[in-house]
């Protein structure tokens, strides 16, 4: 039954549409279970009705004709209680109707299962039997476990089908809904980027020059082949005769008509090599997974190898630079930040991912930048919209490809609104950061993320809150040496000084592996990270701690954070490396000073042992994002979970009191660097409890301005003692909402209405 199931959810993530996927469906499960009759309704949510989709068994003509009142008979019961039913006659239920024009009244065995995505039921799956039978408990998890699995994908291949009917002549359609990662409104053509031979990422492009698409695949497949002569050449003596095979049988299925004629038909039929090449291997693949020979069906993996390889070759010989469109939107299932650094900032208007949330490191960035951005948008078939016109709504996390005249007019309106709001803002740039009741707190950026050689926001903040540094490590194929950290933190430290550089020591691990340090962990943001790994590896502590003392020298405007403590024993250890590092820097010369040391407060268990962090250190820092994470263990990269993540939790709150109190008894300075601090709703809360300074992406800086110096430091504790008496997070959101609105910033984080 699992290897059934693996196989009918693999093909059905591969249809193209929402009818191919629903006949896969009805044919595979009709046939696994042995049932009469396989078929699947779907919810109609707009007419009301439950409609007849597809069937393997009942008439075919009845599709898409049969429509049942919402909540009438059997189906509707289904789809009303969300739960399965099994009757061995089905007419015998209250509820049973008898559905007319499908032949279904001869049938008495009945098994429904609702298809449930996010707690929304999309439709019904139903089992009919000629006779009387009460579908076994195995029979009922398995078509349970299918369509749990299955509401993504049928979800999926509706969007794609619509897609793929879609002129580009502004039919109105739906948005796909996502998290909103980054504010603002984006209106541009979309840019799909994809890991370089990842052939399940690879969109459909119209080709340009189609005789020189086939040529290009034509000299892949031949480089491939000559790969494979060379391999089998060198392993010859090392394999048996019957291994030797297995070149054979790749050569051969290199040179078939199905992949050499069939690439080759697509690409005269409009795409080009790459897109072609995905769809002719993803069609071979399949014919080798329906076998019920295991031998044979393993061999998919071998068709998929060689796409891959003739992939690799492909782009090799076409790795020309992308040309960016004016307004660019950024696609992808995975965008990383050095996708997003390629792309000039001025044609940069959007990016939306499939994955990922806002909290997800490519979010901070996209809001550091002021990109409007949409992640976690799980239904867009990324394949079928290269140069297509998107709208990026990233207040809502909203997206619509080709949209139609009112859904595009409406929005125009919306970005013309907030290019106002933008000039609006910058006239705060050169005045205080202040209270109407005189209380001064200090805006500071966070930066480090992209290597920029002016990040923005250097004229509004004063100084750097949080420098990442992370970025020299990820893109090298080793690890930086002194002399080029210490050139990246002296550029840093000199853009600034004299005001304030706060550098943090490395944070890797987690969502920021390094290509050359593999970890292999099941729990990598429960894992070795931060200042775990430096400190097991104190050697890579040494050089980065000697590399920045040594860029401050001179400048005096260095302070150091600790990320990811989660024991005292951490801080005194890292204290002791740093002392050697200065130490011996004296020793051998240089005029280095110990600079301001602090620690981030991002651990639960840092929360409550602040007071003795406090002793130890200058500062305190506080990481909202990991902070948020671990309190409500929610994978801030997750999707699934993003509706849990959520800053305004009364735990997140109370964690961040805490440790107010902690660091006061030591009279330490406590500042917020997650992306709560440039979130002009929370600017009520940490200005309440008295936070000291806040740093935050370029894009918040100026928001979050325009709010402190709107109301009063009385007016922030007051929003925060009512905060404090809310149970969820809703309830202090709609609080903050309402005191944004009474001082006329909604705007700030909604669009305009
Ligand atoms: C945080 O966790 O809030 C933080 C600022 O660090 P990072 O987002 O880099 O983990
Ligand atoms: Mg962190």
């Amino acid at each position: 039954m699992l290897e059934s199931l693996r196989r009918i959810v693999q093909e059905v993530n591969n249809a193209q549409d929402l009818e191919q996927a629903l006949n896969i469906i009805v044919g595979r499960v009709k046939q696994a279970v042995g049932a009469d009759v396989c078929s699947v309704y779907l919810n109609d949510f707009e007419n009301h009705r439950h409609v007849l989709q597809a069937t393997e068994g009942l008439r075919a003509d009845a599709v898409g004709r049969v429509r049942l009142e919402m909540g009438r008979g059997l189906i509707g019961l289904v789809s009303e209680r969300a739960e399965p039913i099994n009757l061995d006659d089905a007419a015998n239920h209250p509820r049973y109707e008898c559905i007319i024009d499908t032949g279904e009244e001869r049938y008495h065995g009945f098994l429904g299962a609702p298809i449930i995505q996010n707690r929304k039921v999309l439709g019904v799956l139903v089992l009919r039997q000629r006779r009387r039978r009460h579908f076994g408990e195995d029979e009922v998890t398995f078509v349970m476990t299918l369509a749990s699995q299955l509401a993504g994908a049928i979800t999926f291949a509706r969007t794609s089908g619509e897609l793929a009917r879609l002129q580009d002549d502004g039919i109105p359609q739906r948005f796909l809904p996502g998290l909103a990662a980054s504010p603002g409104i984006g209106i541009g053509m979309a840019v799909v980027v994809y890991p370089p031979a990842d052939l399940n990422a690879v969109p459909d492009r119209r080709p340009d020059d189609p005789d020189a698409e086939m040529r290009d695949f034509r000299r892949a497949v031949d480089d491939v082949a000559r790969d494979l002569d060379r391999f089998a050449a060198r392993t010859q003596v090392h394999l048996s005769a019957e291994d030797m095979a297995l070149f054979d049988a790749w050569r051969l299925m290199l040179e078939s008509d199905t992949l050499i004629d069939g690439t080759l038909s697509r690409i005269s039929g409009g795409n080009w090599a790459p897109g072609a090449l995905r769809e002719t291997i993803a069609e071979h693949a399949k014919v080798f997974d329906n076998m019920d020979d295991a031998y044979l069906r393993e061999r998919a993996s071998d068709v998929r190898d060689l796409g891959r390889c003739i992939l690799m070759h492909l782009q090799n010989q076409t790795a020309a630079p992308i040309q960016y469109p004016a307004q660019t939107i950024l696609v992808g299932d995975e965008i990383s930040a050095m996708q997003i650094a390629d792309v000039p900032r001025e044609r940069l208007v959007g990016i939306v991912s499939t994955t990922g949330s806002g909290s997800s490191h490519v979010g901070i960035l996209a809001r550091g930048m002021g990109v409007p951005a949409a992640m976690g948008v799980s239904d867009l078939p990324v394949s079928r919209i290269e140069g297509r016109e998107m709208v990026v709504d990233g207040y809502r996390g909203r997206v619509y490809v080709s949209p139609g005249p009112a859904v595009r007019f409406e929005y125009q309106r919306l970005a013309e609104d907030d290019a106002a709001l933008t000039n609006e803002l910058q006239t705060l740039r050169h005045l205080p950061a202040e209270t109407t009741d005189g209380y001064l707190i200090p805006l500071y950026l966070n930066t480090g993320l992209v290597s920029e050689a002016r990040p923005l926001g250097i004229e509004e903040s004063g100084g750097v809150g949080l420098y990442r540094t992370e970025l020299p490590f990820i893109v090298r194929d080793s690890f930086p040496g002194e002399a080029a950290q210490m050139e990246n933190y002296r550029h840093v430290l000199e853009l600034f000084a004299p005001r304030p550089v706060t550098i943090r020591t490395l944070d890797i691990g987690g969502d920021k592996p390094l290509p050359y340090f593999p970890m292999q962990e099941a729990n990598p943001f429960l894992g070795w990270r931060g200042i775990r790994i430096t400190l097991d590896q104190p050697e890579i502590f040494l050089t980065q701690v000697r590399a920045i003392l040594r860029a401050a020298i001179g400048l005096d405007n260095l302070r150091l954070l600790l990320p990811m403590i989660s024991t005292v024993g951490e801080v005194d250890d890292a204290l002791l490396l740093i002392q050697r590092a200065h130490d011996e820097l004296l020793e051998e010369g240089y005029q280095v000073k110990m600079p301001p040391i602090g620690v981030m407060i991002e651990v639960p268990a840092a929360v409550y042992q602040t007071e003795a962090l406090a002793r130890r250190v200058d500062f305190l820092s506080v990481g909202t994002n990991d902070l948020t994470q671990y309190l409500l263990a929610v994978d801030r990269n997750n999707p699934h979970v993003a509706k849990l993540y959520n800053e305004y939790h009364p735990a997140v709150l109370r964690a961040l009191l805490q440790i107010l109190t902690g660091a006061r008894l030591h009279g330490r300075e406590v500042s917020v660097c997650g992306e709560m601090a440039g979130d002009p709703l929370a600017t009520f809360l940490l200005l309440g409890m008295g936070v000291h300074s806040l740093s935050m992406g370029a894009g918040g800086l100026l928001r979050v301005k325009r709010v402190i110096r709107s109301i009063s430091r009385a007016r922030a504790r007051e929003v925060l003692r009512v905060a404090l008496e809310c149970e969820d997070a809703g309830a202090v959101r709609r609080l903050l909402l309402d005191a944004l609105e009474a001082v006329g910033l909604g705007a700030l984080v909604r669009p305009g209405k």
